[in-house]
Parts: C-alpha cells; structure tokens; sequence
C-alpha cells in the first residue's frame, strides 16, 4: 500500500540535530538513495503521484543541488526533459536571474533562457522545504523565463516552518515532519 512505502522511505530518511549549525534539525536524504530497494520505492511514489497530480506536465525543473538527485530520473520515468536551476555563476550563455534573501546575507539563482518554451507546463523539485525561500525564488525565475507552473513537489516538508505560505503555487510533498 502507498503508506507502508511512504513508511519505508522515511524510516530511511535521517536526522541530525544542530547541522549544520546549531538549532538546524537537519534531514538527510541519502540513506534513501543508498537503499536499491528505498530509492526505488521513492522514485515510484513520486511518478505515481506526478502522474495522477499534474499528468500533463511537459518538463522538470530541479533546484540546486539535492533536486538533481531526483528531476533527472523522474523526468527520464516520465519520458520527459529536465532542466537545472542553479546558485549564480554556474551556467553558461544567456540566463535569467533572481535574487532572494537569507537568513544572513542574500543569494541568487539562475536558469538558461533556452531551457523553457513560452507557457511550458513545469513541475519544479527538491528535496525538501523548509521556510519556502529557495521554492519561491525558484518559481519567479521559472515565471521569468515563460513557464506556467503546474505544481512545486518536495521528498520532506518541514511542517513547523509554513514554508508552503510563501509559494504561491500548489506545494507538494511526500513526508511531512
Ligand atoms: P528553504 O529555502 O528554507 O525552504 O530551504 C530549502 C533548501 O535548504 C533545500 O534545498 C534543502 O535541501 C535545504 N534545507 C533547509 N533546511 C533543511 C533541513 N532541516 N534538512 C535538510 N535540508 C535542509
């Protein structure tokens, strides 16, 4: 049944108090991805729930750098393209950018022009939301360059943080915490 393999994912999801810095109940994924069995039953889940959520969605989007553990083979799963949103400076030829504040400081991401069509159906991932801040710069630049959002998906969600408040997109997600 789809809750015993959500069980069986997230009883393979570790947590690691006061990481990376102190307070930070950090969620780590890569247990999953290191079962053959987990991981399959992840990437299961999430075709399975793509494909009765937003089944006419027509490319992934993954952010910076834990959605490229999973857009690529969702999207090969799906029979679809993926494309990258990544920290500033990583991407070559025309790109759009967004700035977006941190807890300190402030950071921006970026996305090739080329890789959207004007009004192309998106499915942006990650692997987790926790304030919603990365999401919801995602989603502007992913407006920016012409997509028409469908739904953002996340592995984790951090309850406690309301990170969907800020996306003012459908935010879904698998675990909740
Ligand atoms: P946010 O922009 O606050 O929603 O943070 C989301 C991004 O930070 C995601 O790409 C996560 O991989 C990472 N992140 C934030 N908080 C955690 C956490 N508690 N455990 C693991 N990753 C986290």
């Amino acid at each position: 049944s789809g809750n015993k393999r959500l069980e069986e994912v997230k009883s393979l999801v570790s947590a690691h108090p006061d990481f990376p810095k102190k307070g930070v109940l950090f969620r780590n994924i890569f247990p999953v991805l290191r079962d053959v069995h987990g991981f399959k039953t992840l990437c299961d889940l999430i075709v399975e729930h793509i494909k009765s959520t937003s089944p006419d969605v027509e490319l992934i989007v993954g952010l910076d750098s834990r959605g490229f553990l999973f857009g690529p083979i969702i999207a090969q799963l799906l029979g679809i393209g993926f494309a990258p949103v990544r920290k500033s400076g990583k991407l070559p030829g025309e790109t759009y950018k967004v700035s977006y504040k941190l807890e300190y400081g402030e950071d921006s991401f970026e996305i090739e022009k080329s890789s959207i069509k004007q009004d192309q159906k998106i499915l942006i991932i990650d692997d987790l939301i926790a304030t919603g801040g990365s999401m919801k710069a995602a989603c502007e630049l992913v407006e920016k360059a012409g997509g028409n959002i469908l739904q953002c998906f996340v592995v984790i969600e951090l309850n406690c943080l309301n990170g969907r408040d800020k996306v003012n997109k459908p935010v879904h997600s698998l675990l909740t915490y």
